[in-house]
């Protein structure tokens, strides 16, 4: 059988993370499987794979759902033991040593065992970012599981979540969010080797080097040439941003924050979240 491997993308939402998980899944050892902390909340609700089905009905999640076999009981205790679990306010308590429950250990492992089994490469990616979720995964013996911490420009992030589309966010709530997820985000890079931090910014300008940094460094072998002119195709995900409704995605930088936020505004949310911009060497 397969090892269970799995790569984690940490860090705050609007940071490039579909993109990211779109090129990733373009290489020749990763599959992308979108955010599956949403995994039974998804079947739950019988909401819709980015291909455009139902979780129940697309081509992909359906082979994994036959082999789940999971009864409507099943799947409403592990939605809600996953949700409580996964919650940040755990955090703290999960890094102090609070363990993940029988059914939580259970239900993830089988949701993996399954996602390896239905694919021919040897990697899922989860583009989760919830942090106690990857601390929660990480106490699983039986999954081998390596984080890809994404930081991005505060201002890049407020902006993003500022256009009215899905889930907007005021900008003092996103810098709250920001601090929280950069905090132990930043804190579990530190402390855990497999975790490698990467750049959105240098991402967009340089993917070839994004993608030989992640092969290098957590699956320690490295990877030819990806195509550049190609728009990537999107796999079955779960859960990821709007830009999952188109069938592709192109690289391409989104700098516009440099002109729709005020030069004081820019500042100003440059300061309130300073030691993660000095720190990342964001320029002011
Ligand atoms: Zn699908």
């Amino acid at each position: 059988m397969k090892n269970k491997n799995i790569l984690y993308l940490l860090g705050s939402g609007r940071s490039g993370t579909t993109l990211l998980a779109t090129v990733l899944n373009s290489t020749s050892s990763i599959h992308t499987s979108g955010e599956l902390h949403q995994f039974y909340t998804y079947l739950k609700d019988r909401s819709t794979c980015s291909c455009g089905a139902s979780i129940n009905d697309c081509e992909y999640w359906s082979l994994i759902l036959k082999d789940l076999n999971l009864s409507t009981k099943e799947i409403y205790t592990f939605e809600k033991k996953q949700n409580n679990e996964e919650f940040h306010r755990y955090i703290p308590f999960i890094l102090l040593g609070k363990k993940p429950s029988k059914d939580y250990i259970s239900s993830q492992e089988n949701l993996f065992t399954s996602l390896t089994k239905n694919n021919d490469k040897n990697w899922i990616l989860d583009s989760s970012k919830y942090i106690a979720r990857f601390l929660l995964l990480n106490q699983i013996p039986s999954l081998n599981i390596k984080g890809i911490y994404v930081v991005r420009d505060v201002r890049g992030v407020i902006n993003s979540f500022n256009k009215q589309v899905q889930t907007p966010k005021k900008p003092i709530s996103t810098i709250f969010y920001y601090l929280l997820t950069n905090f132990f985000g930043q804190l579990i890079c530190w402390l855990n080797k497999d975790v490698v931090k990467l750049k959105y910014e240098e991402f967009i300008e340089n993917p070839q080097a994004t993608i030989d940094q992640i092969y290098n460094k957590l699956l320690g072998y490295n990877h030819g040439a990806i195509s550049l002119e190609d728009n990537f195709i999107i796999p079955h995900i779960i859960g990821g941003n709007r830009l999952k409704r188109n069938k592709t995605i192109k690289i391409k930088k989104d700098i516009a924050w440099k002109t729709s936020i005020s030069r004081p505004k820019q500042v100003f949310y440059y300061l309130l979240c300073f030691p993660f911009m000095i720190l990342n060497k964001y320029k002011i």
